[in-house]
């Protein structure tokens, strides 16, 4: 089959010929429909050597799944061949205190983050994907598996991030997103969805990404900088925002976040931008908390699930053919992808 690899490191993933993977006992192989293209694997691409946890080269992209049961390995009950099901794509131990609580994206067992599939496991961006274990399945009902792939990170990571905040979201009280590309939309929808928050303010850079982010459910759409600050501290009469998500994660991104941020609110860092918050007594304000969320469990994958088959949220796709998934990359390193690339092998 063919499947879009990493080779090396700074050098571009690559269309290879690879073995068909044999499910083995308890294993599941899936016919991938749809691999979501993660801004993740640019930072990846990007590094100059591996980070923790990636320990071997090649290894196939593609970290947000979905797909139809091909193939039950030994063993595995519940799911029958040509069912649609999505990939939870955090892999832990399985056996560890947050495994158990399907928090399996902090393992105790894989130091806290485990690199999961299209990582230190082969991902989706290939015609089929071995997964180790039924319970990363969950089923997409009606979902279209080719639209529904995004869900399982841009639609988790975004879940989670805003979830933990939740109470803080009351009547009156301003949530502000910073970055509105695909993780970026999601959040806004699931902030409508979720919350009581009577102000959603999306901040970004491109003026056709902002006219999307008030289309899903954003009260303001700023361009990024000093006035989109001021404009803020108006909106919450100088006081900051309950919740400011960053979903980019540079020095000015961070900067930012920390000046519309309010005294006892959270400040999100999700966007892994590199960059670096300057703290002091007073900045981030007093008593504000600031968290820094990798991806999402795996009962919020299906409560994810659930708001998508209620309508309730849904990505903005752009389908792209395997052969055309370094394309793909470089449009979303150029900011030229409206939502999210899907690679359908
Ligand atoms: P994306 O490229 O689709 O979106 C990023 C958006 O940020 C773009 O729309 C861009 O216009 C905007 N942007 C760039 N500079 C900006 C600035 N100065 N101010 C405001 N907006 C700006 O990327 P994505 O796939 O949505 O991923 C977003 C980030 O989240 C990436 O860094 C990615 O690695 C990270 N991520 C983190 C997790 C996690 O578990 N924490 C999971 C998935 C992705
Ligand atoms: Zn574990």
């Amino acid at each position: 089959m063919r499947a879009f690899q990493l080779v090396g490191w700074r050098h571009p993933p690559e269309l290879r010929e690879v073995p068909v993977p044999e499910p083995g006992p308890g294993q599941v192989l899936v016919k991938v429909a749809g691999a979501g293209a993660c801004h993740s694997d640019l930072h990846i691409m990007e590094a100059p050597g591996p980070p923790p946890g990636f320990t071997h080269l090649p290894f196939t992209l593609g970290h947000e799944n979905a797909g139809w049961v091909q193939r039950l390995g030994p063993g595995v009950t519940g799911f029958a061949p040509g069912d649609p099901v999505i990939v939870y794509g955090s892999w832990g131990c399985g056996v560890c205190a947050n495994c158990r609580q399907g928090r399996e994206n902090y393992c105790q067992n894989l130091g806290g983050q485990g690199p999961g599939l299209g990582g230190g496991h082969d991902g989706g961006m290939a015609e089929y994907l071995l997964v180790p274990a039924p319970r990363y399945l969950i089923p997409l009902g009606t979902l279209d598996p080719r639209r529904a792939a995004p869900l399982s990170d841009a639609g988790l990571t975004s879940y989670h991030a805003v979830k933990r905040s939740l109470h803080l979201l009351g009547p009156g009280s301003t949530a502000v997103v910073i970055g509105a590309g695909g993780l970026g939309q999601m959040t806004i929808q699931i902030l409508r969805a979720l919350s009581a928050a009577t102000t959603v303010v999306a901040v970004g850079t491109d003026a056709g990404k902002l006219e999307t982010a008030k289309r899903m459910g954003a009260d303001e759409a700023l361009l990024s900088g000093d006035e989109a600050i001021a404009r803020i501290k108006d909106l919450t009469a100088q006081q900051g925002a309950q919740l400011v998500l960053d979903m980019v994660g540079i020095d000015p991104t961070l900067r930012m976040a920390a000046q519309v941020a309010r005294v006892l609110g959270h400040l999100t860092i999700v966007g892994l931008g590199g960059g670096a918050l300057p703290v002091d007594f007073s900045s981030p304000p007093h008593e504000c908390s600031v968290a820094s969320p990798y991806w999402g469990t795996l009962p919020e994958l299906m409560e994810v699930i659930t708001l998508a088959q209620q309508e309730k949220i849904r990505m903005l796709v752009e389908h792209f053919p395997l052969e055309r998934a370094g394309e793909a990359y470089q449009l979303l390193h150029d900011g030229k992808i409206q939502g999210r690339a899907v690679i359908t092998p």
